[in-house]
């Protein structure tokens, strides 16, 4: 039965069951109105009240700078992000280049138009770069959609862990060896790697801003971390994460994006001047200006999903006077658990990455005790299935065993698991 199981599945990932049970009762008669809340039109009074309040709790766990950020609900999930990013940066790179080449030659009406464009084809090719640190399976993902979508020759691979840890992903190379471009587009990376078990310790240093108040275009997919500890949200140019990790069902996306990359301060580019310079424009549904401009429906959004990752974040400030820090010690807490159990067992159990990058989310290891780690991870899985513990197979291009300790893990549930593991090493 459902009270009987901690599900450690990596996304989608347990939801509370009160939630769950709130959101069954919506979705056959939400609030009396004698329609569920997936019946509703997405353009009810009701469904935009879901929205403004799931975005209003968001900005005050997370302590979102007012007026600073818009945030957008979207529905290509993390992938789409991947996508979405570099459209969207491009175009923002684009047109601050365009507005300084428009006032170098005389300003605007001044400005012969073939002069303006054939200066900015010499800017692109010689000055547009997309910076990518690649720590794992999901940044090398995004790093990928980059290079297919604007060619090779934009793309910088900034980083590699591979480089540093014989082929593997598992490390996070030293700030200092990054190649970071001059004026990139963006600087991306994911902070929580949910397949290799990496997450950023922190916010990189090197990337802040300066006394200025100025620094690079950072840009970070948190679909696996986000709400489980406090972020510096005013060093990000956007951040990014799909719901059905920490946040709600699978279904949404959001995105937290700097106003300064929105109108009034830039405009995407016409889709005539990013084709005279051979890069891409977005489909519609990616172009966050007009997300944001509809705040998130500009197409039918599943108010389902929303409602959900509203009734969680609900829940969340409800559970956690001082919001994300709250969960943030809880989140430590049982992560500092089970790694203790495994770092006590060398003998038994190889924590996959370098201490110096553990994930407090995604907790990856191989069971090798007695040589044949093959059977050790079976009879590692079998075991911990016949006591509830479930959903810990390791993700299928890595093998070996994974969980993932997401919000709704109670501590009770770690606990469980971490005795587990020290039952399993010494049977
Ligand atoms: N980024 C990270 C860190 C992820 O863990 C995932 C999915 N597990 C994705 C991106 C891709 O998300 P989606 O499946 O929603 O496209």
């Amino acid at each position: 039965a459902r009270a009987d199981i901690t599900y450690f599945g990596a996304g989608p990932a347990a939801l509370p069951t009160d939630v769950l049970e709130a959101a069954a009762q919506a979705l056959i008669d939400y609030k009396d109105t004698g329609l569920g809340i997936a019946e509703h039109s997405h353009r009810s009074a009701l469904a935009e009240t879901i929205i403004n309040e799931a975005k209003a709790d968001l900005a005050s766990y997370l302590d979102i700078p007012a007026g600073d950020y818009e945030t957008v609900v979207m529905q290509g999930g993390g992938t789409g992000e991947f996508s979405a990013s570099v459209y969207n940066l491009v175009g923002a790179w684009v047109a601050r280049q365009h507005a300084a080449i428009v006032k170098e030659l005389g300003g605007e009406g001044a400005a012969d138009e073939a002069a303006v464009v054939a200066a900015l084809r010499a800017r692109v090719e010689t000055g547009l770069k997309l910076d990518y640190l690649v720590t794992g399976s999901w940044s090398l993902k995004a790093y990928q959609e980059a290079v297919r979508l604007l060619g090779p020759e934009y793309v910088n691979l900034a980083a590699d862990s591979r480089t540093i840890n014989d082929g593997q992903f598992g490390k996070i190379p030293d700030p200092s060896t990054w190649k970071l471009s001059k004026d990139a587009a963006m600087v991306y990376y994911c902070d929580n790697e949910t397949v290799d078990g990496v997450e950023f310790p922190e916010f990189p240093a090197v990337l802040a801003p300066g006394a200025d108040g100025t620094g690079p275009l950072v840009v970070a997919d948190m679909s696996s971390n986000i709400l489980s500890r406090r972020i510096p949200v005013a060093n990000y140019a956007l951040l990014f994460f799909g719901a059905q990790k920490n946040l709600g069902s699978t279904g949404v996306a959001v995105a937290i994006i700097r106003k300064t990359l929105l109108p009034p301060a830039i405009s995407q580019p016409s889709p005539a001047l990013m084709r005279k310079l051979g890069l891409p424009i977005p489909p519609i549904v990616l172009q966050y200006e007009i997300i944001a401009k509809n705040n998130s429906l500009y197409n039918t959004l599943s108010i389902f999903d929303v409602y959900i990752a509203g009734l969680v974040l609900k829940k969340l400030l409800q559970t956690y006077p001082d919001k994300v820090d709250g969960q943030q010690a809880v989140a430590d807490k049982k992560a500092k658990l089970i790694y203790a159990a495994l770092d006590a067992h060398p003998d038994v159990y190889r924590v996959v990455p370098d201490k110096t990058a553990r994930s407090r989310m995604n907790i990856c290891f191989r069971v090798t005790k007695n040589g044949n780690v093959d059977e050790a991870e079976k009879a590692f899985l079998k075991e911990a299935t016949s006591q509830n513990l479930i959903g810990l197979k390791g993700h299928r291009s890595v093998g070996g065993i994974r969980a993932s300790n997401y919000n709704s893990i109670p501590v009770a549930g770690a606990e469980k698991l971490a005795r587990f593991i020290e039952a399993f090493a010494k049977a």
